[in-house]
């Protein structure tokens, strides 16, 4: 995984806590190294140093020098100390992932697994857990929390789904989907925790807007290294901006929704839910994708200039679209430029770093940020 952002080595976090992140930053690092990086006295450093090793959250992992006199020691942190489990739960599909203390990713599984509110279902995601956890030999009290991406609207508290079309699950909680789990479990709207994931591995971005262009369409709106919420909180729901009014019904009830033209089934429907398979035959040049693909980005130009007006931020497309859209960016571009008022290019736009698990990933990593918080 890519470096983190700084934001964890700020100076209004104490000395403590900059000692663990300077350490877990570094990798690996001497005391006179910590001392030099966080301008701290030595004494201080040790002083924190120690009480990190009485926790059990680093560990002397060799020494450094080899010139004489005595080598200076090094230190690391225990990185299985602390894991928090992430899960992407879709129609069809269950990822579970597992990162460790230092937010790297240590366990993957996909597995179809269709959705319903059966308990067997329920039990098979207990399951996948326990499995998770076992294969990378990590005590129990070591698992913060499971966290679940779904796609559906998340309460405030994370506990309840208040709206869920897609799934027909309004009303679902973390408890009765972590009915088999035994941690604390919280839910995050898919296209959060994607964003959320994205931000957390952009150093040089503190804002954006994310747009999950996946089998539903989702966004997410970034400030200051967080998600948006909004006061319903249904920030960023942007598959239901109309981009055609009096168009194509969408599943939410309304017409001409970005939703109906964007979403990535548009693409993989030719192909039997296949999108290499899209991909692959525009490529090559078949007639019928190249016409679906002008009438795709049509759309999304629209949608993407939309945002930049309102936000005037980065945008960053993710979801299964995004990690192909590499390729096609400078017709995006194009596109994109043509409706923009202020700008004669469209180099907000951006292509997804996280292109894998993302959202598995964005609802694992906020608890091992927030541990990082309150050391
Ligand atoms: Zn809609």
């Amino acid at each position: 995984m890519q470096k983190e952002s700084n934001i964890y080595l700020d100076l209004k976090y104490g000395n403590r806590n900059r000692v663990f992140n300077q350490i877990r930053e570094a990798g690996s690092i001497s005391s006179s190294a910590l001392s030099y990086e966080l301008q701290l006295s030595r004494p201080t450093i040790k002083q924190n140093v120690d009480e990190l090793m009485g926790m059990g959250l680093i560990y002397e992992s060799g020494t450094f020098g080899h010139t004489g006199g005595r080598r200076a020691k090094a230190y690391s942190i225990v990185k299985k100390n602390k894991v928090a489990v992430g899960i992407d739960l879709t129609k069809n599909h269950v990822t579970t992932i597992v990162i460790d203390l230092s937010g790297d990713l240590i366990y993957e599984k996909r597995v179809r697994l269709a959705f319903s509110q059966e308990d067997n279902y329920k039990r098979e995601l207990g399951r996948l857990v326990e499995e998770a956890i076992k294969a990378q030999d990590i005590e129990n009290d070591a698992v913060m929390g499971v966290g679940i991406a779904v796609p559906g609207l998340i309460t405030e508290d994370q506990q309840k789904v208040f709206y869920g079309e897609i799934l027909k699950f309004t009303g679902m909680t973390a408890e009765e989907l972590g009915k088999y789990i035994p941690y604390p479990c919280r839910l995050y709207n898919d296209a959060d925790a994607g964003g959320y994931a994205e931000i957390s591995q952009s150093e040089e971005l503190t804002d954006a807007f994310y747009i999950s262009l996946s089998n539903n369409i989702g966004g997410s709106i970034l400030i200051d290294h967080k998600v948006y919420k909004g006061e319903s909180p249904r920030s960023g729901e942007i598959g239901h901006m109309t981009v055609l009014p009096g168009g194509g019904e969408c599943y939410c009830g309304q017409q001409g929704c970005f939703e109906v033209y964007c979403n990535a089934t548009i693409l993989s429907g030719q192909y039997e839910g296949d999108l290499a398979m899209f991909f692959q035959q525009l490529d090559e040049g078949e007639e019928k994708c190249r016409a679906i693909w002008k009438e795709y980005l049509h759309y999304l130009s629209i949608a993407v200039n939309n945002i930049r007006m309102l936000f005037d931020c980065k945008v960053i497309l993710g979801g299964y679209v995004g990690a192909h859209l590499e390729k096609y960016m400078d017709e995006l571009k194009r596109l994109a430029t043509e409706r923009n008022t202020f700008e004669d290019n469209a180099d907000y736009l951006r292509v997804c770093k996280v292109k894998k698990d993302a959202l598995a990933l964005g609802s694992a990593l906020p608890f091992i940020h927030e541990f990082w918080k309150t050391l």
